[in-house]
């Protein structure tokens, strides 16, 4: 099988498994004991946290680790709005959000959120001037994301932090897709990233936050993360998650020059008649979001059982629905219809891309032929 789906997972390192390891099997006691083995557990934790923290490289505020960043992402905006001051109750974010977000601010519309979502131009991006004629001192949160999971768009996330805070709003990022690929912005109060697209393992995110801008606790108990996110932790996990973010941000420019050379072989491979969806001068390009007139993507990913890639979100693909960051980009049904998304990273080979990208251009010739 060849493996293009990074945006839906990456593969787990090798380092980060090894690390793991030991606090699977006898290191197995909880973090939060008083015992030498609980206190030793606690010290592996703090290790972890301060190896996200440094790969993050925000200034001012500090993690904790969540379940994913689904969880991390539901706790920003319900956390937030459950602290909101009298007056401020609005909420902006845009179309193209991961369903956490939309679906988040969605659910809390009916606890009295005034929810506005913007729509993107024809290249997936925000449009700032937009943005500022929303503005006005009622906004509670601006919520917006730094990579685009399905196309791979880039926002100009300092600026619309700058905007937010100039009407005395917070601003949360989801930089689940941009973490351990490329530098993360600076300027957001809360960003939410995840230990899975970064060759760690599934089952932990984390939420920065910046000193006094911590949302309201999401799930109570134990209150292990400073009393602001309860439940025991997974040593194995954090550990995990630490060694994938140190091996991230030691390699990162190797890993993009990486990516660079395989979305250029990548893009030769397909030959003519794709057009690329989104922006290509602002975008992550370790994604590949294509469409071709005529064809249809889910006959392609069916026709080709052993590539993975897919048709858009793995959240959404179930649904066959057609993706709405498409139709937000003002795509027509069939064009969104006629989409894939190739996703490569650090452990995709250039001749089994390459060898994949001819496949996938032949299987579209065919159902042209076939149409005809
Ligand atoms: N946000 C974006 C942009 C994503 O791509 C994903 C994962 O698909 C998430 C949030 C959710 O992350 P998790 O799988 O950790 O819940």
């Amino acid at each position: 099988m060849t493996y293009l789906d990074y945006q839906a997972t990456t593969p787990l390192a090798p380092e980060v498994a090894k690390a793991m390891q030991p606090w699977f099997e006898d290191k197995y006691a909880n973090p939060h004991s008083a015992s030498r083995w609980g206190s030793e557990a606690a010290a592996a934790v703090e290790v972890a946290r301060k190896r996200v923290e440094a790969a993050l490289g925000l200034k001012g505020g500090s993690i904790a680790f969540t379940g994913s960043a689904t969880e991390a992402l539901n706790w920003a905006l319900k956390g937030t709005a459950e602290k909101r001051a009298k007056g401020r109750n609005r909420i902006i974010t845009l179309a193209t959000e991961h369903a956490a977000v939309l679906d988040t601010c969605e659910w809390l519309v009916g606890g009295g959120i005034d929810l506005t979502i913007l729509p993107v131009m024809h290249d997936g991006r925000l449009d700032l001037e937009l943005l500022a004629r929303e503005l006005d001192d009622r906004v509670l949160l601006v919520a917006v994301m730094q990579v685009n999971n399905e196309i791979g768009v880039t926002e100009p996330i300092s600026e619309i932090a700058q905007m937010a805070h100039g009407v005395g709003a917070l601003m949360l990022c989801d930089a689940v897709q941009a973490f351990g690929r490329m530098a993360i912005c600076q300027g957001p109060d809360l960003v939410a990233i995840s230990a899975h697209k970064i060759h760690g393992p599934k089952g932990i995110g984390a939420l920065w936050m910046r000193k006094g801008a911590e949302p309201a606790p999401l799930i109570h108990g134990g209150g292990q993360e400073r009393g602001l996110r309860s439940g025991t932790l997974s040593p194995a996990l954090c550990v995990g998650f630490g060694a994938a973010a140190k091996l991230a941000e030691e390699r990162m420019t190797r890993d993009y020059d990486h990516v660079q050379k395989l979305w250029a072989a990548a893009s030769r491979a397909l030959g003519p008649g794709w057009t690329i969806n989104g922006s290509t001068g602002h975008r992550y390009l370790g994604n590949l979001n294509i469409r071709r007139e005529g064809v249809d993507g889910a006959r392609l990913v069916a026709d080709l059982r052993d590539l993975a890639f897919s048709l858009g979100s793995a959240c959404a693909s179930g649904s066959g629905r057609p993706s709405h960051v498409l139709r937000a980009l003002g795509l027509s049904y069939r064009e969104a219809r006629s989409s894939i998304r190739l996703g490569f990273g650090r452990y995709t080979k250039q001749k089994e891309l390459v060898d994949a990208c001819k496949r996938i251009a032949e299987a579209a010739h065919a159902q042209e032929k076939l149409d005809a």
